[in-house]
């Protein structure tokens, strides 16, 4: 005498909630954390490996089912970050504006990851590494004539550079990491590196140990070699009046120019050139001037991630 199999488990719970993402043709229910979503197992086995290799298994019989769909739980996963993916898969145009929320990027690289929604994942990860690029042309193109940043893939909130700081080392997007750490130092300031940015939703960004220690190593680093002969300050350091034509003119410039930058206080290493202090020298100091300051931009480019302890551009590698 056969057993019958044993009955699928109709899964019900007073405390579980239904999102508003409930396709009625769907054939797949997921759940994070207390709400549920009912979607179709083609949209994600086409985008992501884990699901297209998870229909291929045989369910088994006290699989849990709503509506008689399976359900599958997120079980580590925030609610909003899943709203966030499914609103990537099922609305065509989401994903086509220019600037995102940083949780909707965090969201995509943190699901992406999990569960192997590569294009998904690929297209945030683009995103954060635009802000954070790793090239100077790149930064240049981010930072305004007077060195302010303009967040042009992720939309600019309080803390930001924090939170794509910490984003980028939790998901192993290292070559984000020099750029992120740089910004770090030179956007906020020594009290938010230790207690951290309010945001408008009454959270605080904090970065962990591991990270304030970089940026103070870093910023300690910037601005001891900023000076240094061949670094962007270093020209004002080892002047060469060869070639000067109006050495009472350049002498006064230079002295001005050591007050505004020889006090050691701001990271000037990958400034723009001052277009104003220029003027104040001959033609043949300014262009000295000019030359000096890019060759030392380079320079710390070049050097960047070896001030926050991290290995060569070349050996940055992101790992997802
Ligand atoms: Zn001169």
């Amino acid at each position: 005498m056969s057993e019958s199999p044993p009955a699928k488990r109709q899964r019900t719970d007073a405390s579980l909630t239904r999102s508003k993402i409930w396709y009625k043709d769907g054939s797949i229910v997921l759940q994070a954390e207390n709400t549920q979503f009912r979607v179709h197992w083609s949209v994600l086995s086409e985008n992501s490996a884990f699901f297209a290799g998870l229909e291929g298994l045989p369910q088994p019989n006290d699989q849990p089912t709503v509506d008689g769909c399976p359900l599958v739980e997120l079980s580590d996963d925030a609610v909003v970050d899943v709203e966030y993916l499914l609103k990537a898969l099922y609305t065509p145009t989401f994903l086509l504006q220019k600037a995102l929320p940083f949780a909707v990027v965090a969201a995509l690289i943190r699901l992406g990851r999990n569960y192997d929604f590569r294009d998904l994942l690929d297209t945030a990860v683009e995103r954060l590494v635009f802000g954070n690029p790793t090239t100077l042309e790149g930064y240049d193109a981010l930072i305004t004539a007077d060195n302010s940043y303009r967040s042009t893939r992720i939309l600019c909130q309080p803390g930001l550079l924090y939170d794509m700081l910490t984003l980028a080392r939790e998901n192993n997007i290292q070559s984000a990491l020099p750029c992120a750490y740089y910004r770090a130092i030179i956007y906020e300031n020594r009290i938010s590196l230790f207690e951290g940015i309010p945001r408008k939703d009454g959270t605080r960004t904090s970065l962990p140990p591991i990270d304030q220690r970089r940026c103070v190593l870093g910023h300690e680093a910037l601005l001891k070699i900023q000076s240094q002969t061949g670094y962007t300050v270093g020209w004002l350091f080892s002047w060469s009046e060869d070639d000067c034509t109006n050495p009472t003119k350049c002498t006064r410039a230079r002295v001005h120019c050591l007050r505004r930058y020889g006090q050691m206080l701001p990271v000037y290493a990958l400034c723009h050139v001052n277009p104003g202090a220029a003027t104040w020298f001959c033609r043949s100091c300014e262009k000295c001037y000019k030359e000096s300051w890019a060759a030392g931009r380079k320079k710390v480019w070049e050097e960047l991630p070896k001030f926050f302890d991290l290995p060569p551009w070349d050996h940055l590698t992101n790992d997802l």
